[in-house]
């Protein structure tokens, strides 16, 4: 017997859809963030809020999240495996402990809360989509430990697979890189989200920035089409969408 519920999207809408953008790039809070405000798309920032000065470096980020985005958690250090570089003395995940890397997480979303302390819930972002410690026989899955403290946490799916609200791990919930993609590609993404009924999750980083680039161009032809579509697909934050999955969890018994 399959056990089959229609997922909690609110009104009519037949589907969920993030926008989420990671590590704080000028280009989003040039390009990305007023678009998305003035097409009224809450979206998902994911700050890494480092340094003694991190209040003022971030203080631009306070206007984001009162015009109601998310301000989410993506750690102070942003350490990923030692693969990325041949150096075996820089900061890895292979030298980290649950421990270590679950201080960082709490530090973190303290310094964040006070850049968006009207926000509810936060969401985390993995950095570099990795969510393990240690090595071989040491590596062990960091995802409790975000539990903990998190409603949901970011990570990277496979295309064309979204997220199904009664099966999904909130705590490595699929996101699809968005760099080098063109509008049209991001649009039939979000589609298939509408014909699974399902949540769909983008990850950018800069806007014409970086090495992980999207054009404004066609992250411009994403947001029309969700503001054109915005009684069928719902576009909120990661960690609203959670929240609602959560809820309704709870009420379903799952
Ligand atoms: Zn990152």
């Amino acid at each position: 017997m399959t056990r089959q519920l229609t997922p909690p999207w609110p009104a009519e809408c037949r589907a969920a859809f993030s926008l989420s953008f990671d590590d704080g790039a000028l280009s989003q809070l040039k390009y990305a963030a007023p678009m998305l405000t003035e097409a009224d798309l809450p979206s998902t920032f994911y700050l890494n809020p480092r340094g003694d000065y991190y209040l003022d470096k971030l203080a631009p980020w306070r206007e984001v999240a009162k015009a109601g985005h998310e301000i989410g958690n993506h750690t102070m250090a942003h350490v990923c495996s030692r693969g990325f570089k041949d150096d075996l003395d820089a900061p890895c995940l292979e030298n980290m402990t649950i421990a270590d890397v679950e201080k960082d997480i709490i530090e973190s979303k303290r310094r964040l809360q006070q850049i968006a302390p009207q926000q509810v819930d936060m969401s985390f972002a993995y950095p570099c989509y990795m969510e393990h410690v240690g090595c071989g026989l040491t590596r062990q899955s960091y995802v409790p430990a975000v539990a903990r403290h998190h409603v949901a946490g970011r990570g990277k799916g496979e295309f064309p697979f979204p997220n199904q609200a009664a099966t999904m791990d909130l705590h490595y919930a699929w996101s699809w890189p968005a760099e080098r993609m063109p509008g049209s590609q991001m649009v039939g993404l979000v589609e298939a989200c509408v014909a699974k009924r399902s949540w769909g999750i983008l990850t950018f980083h800069g806007i014409f920035e970086g090495h992980l680039s999207v054009s404004e161009g066609d992250l411009r032809e994403l947001v029309n089409y969700l503001k054109a579509n915005h009684s069928r697909i719902w576009t909120a934050p990661v960690a609203k969408v959670a929240r609602r999955i959560v809820d309704w969890r709870k009420e379903n018994g799952i």
